[in-house]
């Protein structure tokens, strides 16, 4: 019996530190990823890694992304994320799947490491897709739009925890990312014109296939809140307001929107 219960004991413990391995493994994945992205560079202040060699481009498109973080209200300088370029899509399909991501878009942010996985795929497929259309917004397909994208969500998180951010409607945490991810772009742009945008997104010739339902969501969640953030001068703060809803915002959108018109 005792001999029995010594081989009982020593299997749990083999089990045991099997499981142990395999979650460390696991967690290794998304917080020290490196061994999978072997070249490395730094630029503007980003440290990047990447499964393939790194393209001379990147630093233009790095010191852009900078220049979009700093543009941010909620920006703080403490608020890094180390990038990491996928140019495997397979990698990348499996990150998102160990993440537990049914879908695998533009990039994957784990924001407890302060780690992003970028897919090339994901970004310019986005592009090809689109044409790139409308600019300054996730369906262009940008690099530095992306990266910023995720530095916002980052800072949502630092701003109100992680519990908080995570609890955001999908709209507004979107919707925000989008928004201020495309704010010092869309400034510098002088054919910037917010009343163009609502008109683009309402014109269904231009949500015809292969764009698709999903991209026409997301555009209309960075307008809501770029109209909530610009024209209404909402802070974050007062975006989170519960009742500033996705449906109130949409009809008070519209609303101003065709009184532009008369
Ligand atoms: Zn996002």
């Amino acid at each position: 019996m005792k001999a029995s219960i010594g081989k009982i004991g020593k299997w749990l413990l083999l089990g045991l530190g099997a499981a142990v391995a395999l979650v460390g493994l696991y967690l290794s994945v998304f917080f020290f990823p490196y061994p999978l992205f072997p070249h490395h560079a730094e630029f503007a202040g980003f440290s990047v890694y990447s499964d393939r060699e790194i393209p001379e481009d990147l630093e233009l498109v790095l010191d852009d992304a900078r220049r979009r973080v700093e543009a941010m209200e909620l920006y703080r300088a403490d608020n890094n994320l180390r990038i990491f370029l996928c140019y495997s899509q397979r990698k990348f399909v499996t990150l998102n799947k160990l993440a537990g991501k049914r879908h695998a878009g533009q990039a994957l942010v784990i924001s407890a490491a302060g780690n992003a996985f970028f897919s090339e795929e994901g970004i310019e497929g986005m592009r090809r897709r689109t044409g790139g259309r409308p600019v300054h917004s996730r369906l262009e397909g940008s690099w530095s739009a992306a990266i910023a994208h995720e530095v916002a969500h980052l800072q949502m998180v630092a701003t109100k925890g992680s519990r908080k951010a995570r609890t955001m409607p999908t709209w507004k945490s979107e919707g925000y990312a989008d928004y201020a991810a495309n704010l010092a772009a869309a400034r510098s742009d002088p054919n910037y014109d917010f009343r163009s945008r609502i008109e683009l997104l309402l014109d269904e010739k231009n949500w015809r296939s292969p764009v698709r339902s999903f991209d026409r969501r997301h555009y209309r969640w960075h307008l809501l809140v770029e109209y909530l953030c610009n024209v209404r001068e909402l802070r974050f703060e007062d975006l989170l307001n519960a009742g500033v809803t996705e449906e109130s915002t949409w009809d008070e959108m519209i609303a101003w929107y065709s009184s532009l018109d008369s």
